[in-house]
């Protein structure tokens, strides 16, 4: 990624108001003079106007921008396992929302060493797995990786370090009742966009979402398995199914065994209709073969880059 693409905001907030009345009163003293004082008061009274907005505006401010990077400061890290942290990066305001449409991500952007001593501006995408339900900071849940860019920067900073981010990001989003029923498949940290729209559909439950969701959830073994009490939460809703598949299942294992294959799918999975979504998201040789079974089970062609209106959408 080029410098640029990483770069920073350039300054404050625009002061035009101010600017423009300035000259508006200079120009009525000099012009107008019997009209000054009308038009200091006018003046004020905007001025006042303008801290007020700034003011009630703090309450349910989107801290992200989508084309300029701006700085978060790292809050809390929550080890999950020997490769998977949860961050918790501080937003502007206690109040301040991520304001992140429901299926979006953000870009996170770093300056990382390489192994010739050189630096490169490495951006990567991650899935927040909070909402704009939880104000003053979003929390993101992040697998390392031995030789990963960005995962190994993240793994490397220290409470109060700062990283840039921005968006939103992203071809989908989720509304309420957009379908009738969602089929998931999520692989590893796959499964972050998923939680994100699952935790919206039951937000949405009191206000009338009524989509049902069916989650397959593929990891290699019981303890890669992510969020697993909060999925399991879910599932007591009668419109929420997991289904949970393992590459080396421990004896005794009563779920899924493999990789995911059409059988599972066409077991667990809606068939196709107009009223259905199929999300996928894992590593990419997962979401490709996804790609081929799907299509083959009669589901609407993929595409390379999947868009929101698409049956098969990958993320
Ligand atoms: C829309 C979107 C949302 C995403 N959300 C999340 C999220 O919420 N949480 C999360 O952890 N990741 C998420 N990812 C993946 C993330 O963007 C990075 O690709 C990942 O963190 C690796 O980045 P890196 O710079 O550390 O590794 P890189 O420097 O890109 O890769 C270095 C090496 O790490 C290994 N590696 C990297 N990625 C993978 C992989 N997927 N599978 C196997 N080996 C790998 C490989 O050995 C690779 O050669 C998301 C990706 C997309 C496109």
């Amino acid at each position: 990624m080029s410098q640029k693409l990483c770069g920073m905001a350039g300054g404050k907030a625009s002061v035009s108001y101010l600017t423009v009345s300035t000259f508006v009163i200079l120009g009525i003293l000099l012009i107008a003079r019997p009209y000054a004082a009308v038009a200091i008061a006018a003046f004020v009274v905007g001025l006042g106007a303008v801290y007020l907005r700034q003011l009630t505006g703090k309450k349910t401010k989107s801290a992200l921008t989508a084309d300029v990077f701006q700085e978060f400061e790292l809050a809390k890290k929550t080890i999950v396992s020997h490769n998977v942290t949860i961050y918790r990066f501080n937003l502007p305001t206690p109040e301040s929302v991520l304001g992140l449409p429901i299926g979006q991500h953000v870009s996170l952007c770093a300056s990382i060493r390489q192994p010739d001593g050189t630096f490169k501006e490495i951006s990567r995408s991650y899935t927040p797995i909070s909402g704009d339900d939880q104000p003053g900071s979003f929390d993101l849940l992040i697998k390392t990786y031995p030789q990963g860019n960005m995962t190994q920067h993240l793994a490397s900073m220290t409470v109060g370090q700062s990283i840039r981010a921005r968006g939103p990001k992203g071809n989908f989003t989720y509304t309420s009742n957009m379908v009738r029923r969602l089929g998931m498949i999520a692989g590893g940290t796959g499964i972050t966009p998923m939680l994100q729209i699952i935790d919206a559909i039951m937000r949405g439950r009191e206000s009338g979402d009524q989509t049902e969701i069916d989650l397959i959830y593929a990891n290699v073994t019981v303890e890669d398995i992510l969020q697993s009490v909060i999925l399991d939460k879910h599932a007591e809703d009668p419109g929420i199914r997991v289904h949970y598949v393992l590459d080396r299942p421990p004896e005794g294992w009563d779920g899924g065994i493999g990789y995911v294959t059409a059988d599972m799918i066409t077991r667990w999975l809606p068939g196709p209709a107009p009223d259905i979504k199929i999300l996928l998201c894992g590593p990419p040789p997962m979401v490709a073969a996804l790609k081929r079974t799907t299509e083959k089970l009669g589901y609407e062609k993929s595409r390379p880059i999947s868009k929101l209106e698409d049956q098969v959408f990958a993320f």
